[in-house]
């Protein structure tokens, strides 16, 4: 049975009305309760059990039927795009919403499909033999607060098209806005005759649900999205596992650069979503002879130059101590410039979108991964001394640095010291997810286990099928 727009549509303004007055729309049990959601259920065991009998059925359907099942859930993407952005900042307090349309719209129009699995063959007198690309069965995901209904989407498209069902782990604070989107891949699915339950959650997600899936026995592939515990707990879990975890990327900027345009690609890609993505330039390190005229050109793009009080007050603001440590206020992550300036009494207008200032390499509003359109600048005496310090402020993680240059030595130079899945020269960083630059989109970027920008072959098997004798025709 499948469920017209107009339902989806009234539903989900449903879930928005309850969003509003505070209730969880998965679990309302008022008159105004909306649809069940399709995917999503109480218990984790029974999840799991759903996503297996899914799988079952969509394993032995032709490509062509899962390609149906994914042009639906591109389409649906891109009508709900707006609704998405809007509940996704309601729900996570974090980002920009005119950016998070821009997001769903990446993940819907550029996230490869089933052309992405392709076949290796051996053919000569002996026969013919393929390396064909299968699913790996039932994956658990888990996935993080910053691009929650992106990563479900994007993630959903990859893994389905390798025949995979999924069990998703959201973020405990983006679980409704998750939970919808998962409503929305299986409704998608049925809609064209595909089976329900591809992609499923719980009503609750939370760090015990978490653990169940990451023992399962019938989950043979683990996938997280997110900070280094999460990573750090896939790896350990003993089953196959994808870590696409932290970053903290620099931008570095020599003498030869295009000054004006690095300074506003730099403020594009460190503003976007409010600095939300993994990729986005997080901190800068400029060359000592360009590096006024660099933040120059930034206030020209709309930064604010704070003062040494000024940064003092952000780090308060920025970092609580819990449990004897220092922690990120989360109350500041993803929030705009204004907002940031605003808790720290500047009043600034709509046309500031970042904070910059210039500091030390182990500035802790430059050495931390904030999350936030802050930007330190770090003077440097010379293009080695720029990519040491680079490395260093991107503390092993691998995962994205970027640079502006014309020189193609010293850009060769920084891409095989810095040793990152993604490096993007002369552009902002979202260039990297083919927003502006060329290349497919992914939100699971596996920096720490070496996939890189993930999509569907990565969520696939290897097997050799092997034809003795015959079928070579040469
Ligand atoms: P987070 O680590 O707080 O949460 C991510 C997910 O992991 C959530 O679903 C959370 O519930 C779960 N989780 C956290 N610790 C866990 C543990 N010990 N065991 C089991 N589950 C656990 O991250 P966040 O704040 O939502 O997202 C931001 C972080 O994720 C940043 O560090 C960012 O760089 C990273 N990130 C990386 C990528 C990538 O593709 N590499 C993409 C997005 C975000």
């Amino acid at each position: 049975m499948s469920i017209s727009e107009q339902e989806i549509q009234d539903m989900v303004q449903n879930v928005l009305q309850n969003m509003s007055k505070g209730e969880n729309p998965t679990i309302n049990k008022t008159e105004t309760k909306p649809k069940k959601l399709m995917g999503i259920f109480e218990n984790i065991e029974d999840a799991i059990a759903a996503a297996k009998a899914a799988q079952k059925e969509i394993q032995p359907m032709p490509l062509e039927f899962r390609e149906k099942i994914i042009v639906n859930i591109r389409k649906k993407t891109l009508e709900n795009a707006k609704l998405f952005a809007e509940l996704g900042v309601k729900e996570t307090g974090m980002g920009n919403i005119g950016h998070k349309i821009l997001k769903h719209q990446l993940v819907a129009e550029k996230t490869p499909g089933t052309e992405d699995l392709t076949t290796i063959a051996w053919s000569g007198d002996r026969g013919l033999t393929l390396i064909e690309q299968g699913p790996y069965g039932v994956i658990g995901a888990v996935c993080p607060s910053t691009n929650p209904t992106e990563t479900v989407i994007c993630n959903s498209i990859g893994m389905l098209a390798a025949g995979n069902s999924v069990v998703f782990a959201p973020h405990p604070s983006a679980k409704n806005v998750s939970n919808l989107a998962i409503d929305m891949v299986n409704r998608a699915s049925t809609e064209v005759g595909g089976p329900q339950n591809l992609v499923v959650a719980v009503e609750e997600p939370a760090m015990e649900v978490s653990k169940i899936i990451f023992g399962h026995k019938d989950i043979s592939l683990l996938v997280a999205t997110g900070g280094p515990g999460v990573v750090t707990s896939v790896l350990s879990s003993g089953k196959r596992a994808m870590g696409a975890g932290a970053g903290n990327p620099p931008v570095l900027v020599d003498e030869t650069a295009n000054i004006p345009k690095a300074a506003e690609d730099i403020v594009n890609g460190a503003t976007f979503d409010n600095n939300l993505p993994c990729i986005a330039e997080k901190e800068v390190v400029a060359v000592k002879s360009i590096a006024d005229e660099l933040m120059y050109y930034m206030e020209q793009a709309g930064c604010y130059h704070a003062n040494e009080e000024e940064v003092a007050n952000l780090i308060s603001a920025v970092f609580i101590e819990k449990n004897g440590k220092k922690m990120l206020n989360r109350q500041c992550v993803g929030r705009s410039a204004k907002m940031l300036l605003n808790k720290i009494g500047v009043t600034v207008g709509d046309e500031i979108r970042c904070i910059i200032f210039k500091g030390e390499k182990t500035h802790p509003l430059i050495a931390e991964e904030l999350m936030m359109p802050i930007l330190g600048i770090v003077e440097v005496r010379d293009i080695d001394e720029g990519i040491e310090v680079s490395v260093e402020l991107e503390q092993g993680n691998r995962h994205s640095a970027h640079m502006h240059s014309t020189n193609v030595n010293n850009l060769t130079k920084f891409g095989k010291a810095i040793d990152t899945a993604i490096f993007v020269k002369n552009g902002p960083s979202y260039a990297a997810l083919g927003f502006g630059g060329e290349g497919y989109a992914t939100f699971t970027i596996a920096s720490r286990t070496g996939e890189g920008l993930t999509s569907a072959k990565n969520f696939t098997k290897s097997r050799r099928c092997v034809m003795c004798d015959a079928l070579s025709i040469r």
